[in-house]
């Protein structure tokens, strides 16, 4: 192979195996928990191609047009107005405020901001594949904080960020990254009392907290939580939103909020990196917020999910029940469960019987950085129709016995 004397960053990166077993596991007659996309019938098509229809022929000379790096002010403030209707955020202005394209170029630009080679931060364990391999290609010192029920283990990081103290690196020590609700992969949500002692921990050891919201909206019962970024403020927290997950993916629009001094050097990033979001798609979703409820719009698309969810949650106890030491996570929100067998069960290993019994799960590796979570699975319900998750996890319940008696674990 020819020798193109790639970057020592880019020697960093590599492609997902999980990617390439996906695809080598999608025969006809699959059924998949793997996807982690939104359901296509859930995009508002009609509403949103009027309004592109209106956007290019009246407003062209804006939409398609280059556009100010920070993104469309007529987004940007409509976002805004929607985040004090919503979620009773106030007192921002336009240049606490950012469009990137989707998060997961927020996530790429903070790496670029905050990140050197010797910089620490904290994550979860199991971590969202997308901001594990963003913050790596500057940094791979990344601290893991433990999911549990109610959110990140916050003792270990009490424990750790002592110990950081102590041996004179607090200096290092960039920021905590946060999924606070409904968690990719593990589903489990952020409760207020550890919100609550989260700020309190990053205000003790002045940290940042990044925030990343993607499927807040999407709740499906249960009391809202108040954002981090709604308690703490601006000095403390910097929030993601984004649109792939309640309008449409495609549009590639995420939104950051935050202190003026962080958006500025975001802004720096990004006109390095891309000049500008996509005119076209910023002024679609903005007009889109100015005339619907993006909440009321959202009720059909919950009431999809949630039955998914609770067909899912069911079938699961019908079939595993009887599986000792079989545990799962019950959202209340998002796309995501979390499934993890006994110990001694590798998803990864399992996924060849998965194949032959026609279900796809994702293993529970391709969301860790050090290979652990070996014995669980991401299953995602917000694709397949009803009767293919009776089926699937009726197939993923043979999978399991299959496995598990080959191996001696059942
Ligand atoms: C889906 C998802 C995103 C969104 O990525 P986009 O680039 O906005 O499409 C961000 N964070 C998490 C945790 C996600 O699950």
């Amino acid at each position: 192979m020819k020798d193109y004397k790639f970057s020592r960053t880019a020697l960093r990166m590599k492609s997902s195996i999980i990617r390439e077993l996906l695809k080598e596991a999608m025969n006809p007659g699959m059924i998949s928990f793997g996807g982690g996309v939104p359901d296509p019938e859930t995009f508002p098509r009609k509403e949103l191609a009027q309004i592109a229809n209106k956007v290019i022929s009246e407003e062209y000379s804006y939409a398609l047009q280059y556009c100010p790096t920070e993104g469309d002010h007529v987004l940007r403030k409509a976002y805004l107005e929607y985040l004090e209707r919503a979620d009773a955020i106030t007192g921002l202005n336009l240049d606490n405020i950012i469009v990137t394209v989707g998060s997961q170029s927020a996530l790429h630009l903070i790496s670029e901001i905050l990140l050197d080679e010797d910089s620490i931060y904290f994550v979860s364990k199991p971590i969202y594949l997308g901001a594990a391999s963003a913050f790596a290609l500057r940094s791979t010192n990344h601290e893991d904080l433990e999911l549990q029920d109610d959110g990140i283990n916050l003792d270990r990081l009490e424990r750790r960020l002592a110990e950081i103290e102590n041996a004179g690196e607090m200096n290092k020590v960039k920021f905590i990254y946060v999924i606070p609700n409904f968690h990719n992969p593990a589903g489990v949500s952020l409760s207020l009392e550890k919100r609550k002692k989260l700020i309190e921990i990053a205000e003790k050891y002045d940290l940042l907290i990044i925030e990343d919201d993607p499927y807040g909206e999407l709740r499906y019962e249960g009391e809202h939580i108040p954002s981090l970024f709604k308690l703490a403020g601006k000095e403390r927290v910097l929030m993601f939103r984004t649109f792939s997950k309640v309008l449409s993916p495609g549009m590639r629009i995420g939104l950051v909020i935050g202190h003026e001094d962080l958006v500025r050097k975001i802004t720096q990033a990004k006109q390095a990196a891309d000049l500008c979001s996509p005119s076209l798609t910023q002024r679609i979703a903005g007009r889109f917020l100015e005339k619907y409820d993006l909440r009321e719009s959202l009720k059909p698309t919950i009431a999809l999910y949630k039955m998914k969810k609770d067909l899912m949650l069911n079938e699961l106890e019908k079939n595993f029940s009887d599986i000792p030491g079989i545990k799962w996570t019950r959202p209340s929100g998002g796309l995501f469960i979390w499934l993890c067998l006994p110990e001694g069960f590798n998803t990864l290993e399992m996924m060849e019987y998965g194949k032959k019994n026609g279900v796809l799960f994702i293993p529970g590796v391709a969301f860790t950085i050090d290979d652990s979570c070996e014995n669980c699975m991401r299953l995602s319900f917000c694709l397949p129709p009803e009767k293919n998750i009776i089926e699937g996890v009726s197939r993923l319940k043979k999978t399991v016995v299959e496995y598990g008696k080959m191996k001696g674990l059942l």
